[in-house]
């Protein structure tokens, strides 16, 4: 008998998340670029329901119906096939509580979003990963690790932190090889930066199909990570499901308020995307030009790739640029050591990085 409480199998195996860091060197302006955050900010529909919101004694709308109404609305899905959750990271767990216990598999890419890997654990499940193919997920071997233990199979696409994607040519190949048991969960949290005609978030699979979820977030191009709001849309058994497990007021007034403003303010979100598809572009040339290789991205940021040939590494680069008060992200914990993961920033933010970078590779120092 153990002499204090222990946690469940698979608790202890799990290695807490590490959000990207926010600090620098002391006395230097700092540009946070390690979260994939908007440098826009949010809609100021969004800012002034937030500040305008009253009675904070009440409780909330445990059934997010405004939001999830707006959702609906601008998307052209059915509200009740809507659940919202504290950020899309609830509705990751959630759903996975749902459908795995001890003994099944839950499959990801090798790459792929490590939040995913928490969950499973979490939910004493075994997680299973897939090789990827030049950092870009590899539907055969998905589906050649499907088993009769696996339960559900995590897509992020676009990925993080790689930034590159499948078409939806590959998404419906790897749903039509999956048996009927096995739940496939997009994340498509950065589907509104995506400028491609082969691209598409999977709302269609989704409707059309009885084991396929669709996860949404308000935390990268509308600005709110920090009042953590996410949303799925999933066949109505599904919702049926989360719904009974998920917390009855996991959503706050002030955020279901402010999601609902941002989510009709689409000019703001026009606004992001052409932001971020020039300046991504100019990052990804002017980066290459150094001499360092640049992960192809359809996303808010890309992925710098230290070959050993350029005589520098990751971790030297990642304290040369805190030095200046440029936050990238070190992505070790993906399997990735030697390539930092860079948010597409202000222009003045994305200027400072490149010439920051070029100073580093001439070997230069912060001095
Ligand atoms: C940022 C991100 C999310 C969103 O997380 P929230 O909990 O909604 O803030 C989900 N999936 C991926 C792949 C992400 O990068």
């Amino acid at each position: 008998m153990s002499v204090r409480p222990e946690p469940r199998p698979g608790v202890m195996q799990i290695d807490a998340y590490v959000p990207g860091k926010s600090k620098a060197a002391a006395g230097v302006k700092v540009h946070k670029l390690s979260s994939n955050e908007t440098p826009l900010g949010p809609s100021p529909k969004a800012i002034e329901a937030f500040n305008s919101f009253d009675h904070l004694e009440l409780y909330p709308d445990g059934s997010a119906m405004k939001l999830r109404e707006a959702i609906g609305a601008k998307y052209g899905l059915d509200p009740n096939r809507i659940v919202c959750g504290a950020g899309s990271d609830e509705l990751l767990s959630l759903v996975t509580y749902a459908y795995m216990g001890p003994g099944d598999e839950g499959l990801y890419s090798e790459h792929g979003f490590l939040v995913y890997r928490i969950a499973i654990l979490a939910a004493g499940g075994t997680p299973v990963v897939a090789p990827e193919k030049d950092y870009r997920t590899d539907v055969d071997a998905i589906l050649s690790r499907v088993t009769d233990k696996t339960k559900i199979v995590f897509l992020a696409n676009p990925n993080n932190p790689t930034g590159t994607y499948i078409p939806f040519d590959e998404v419906k190949r790897l749903h039509a090889g999956l048996p009927p048991h096995v739940l496939l969960v997009l994340d498509a949290a950065y589907a509104e930066y995506v400028r491609r005609n082969d691209y598409e978030s999977g709302l269609e699979l989704v409707a059309t199909s009885e084991n396929v979820v669709m996860m949404r977030t308000f935390s990268k191009i509308y600005g709110l990570a920090n009042l953590r709001i996410g949303w799925m849309v999933a066949p109505a058994h599904i919702a049926d499901a989360v719904n009974r497990i998920r917390g009855p007021f996991n959503m706050n007034g002030p955020a279901l308020a402010a999601g609902v403003a941002a989510v009709q303010d689409e000019a703001h979100v026009v606004k992001a995307v052409e932001h971020n598809a020039q300046w991504l572009e100019w990052l990804t040339g002017e980066i290459e030009a150094l001499g360092l290789k640049v992960t192809p991205s359809v996303a808010n940021f890309l992925m710098i790739n230290f070959p050993a040939e350029a005589g520098k590494t990751a971790k030297e680069a990642d304290e040369f640029l805190s030095g200046r008060g440029l936050i990238l992200r070190r992505i070790d914990a993906y399997g990735l050591p030697n390539a930092l993961r860079l948010t597409v920033g202000s222009e003045e933010a994305n200027r400072l990085v490149v010439e920051a970078l070029r100073d580093f590779m001439k070997g230069g120092n912060n001095a």
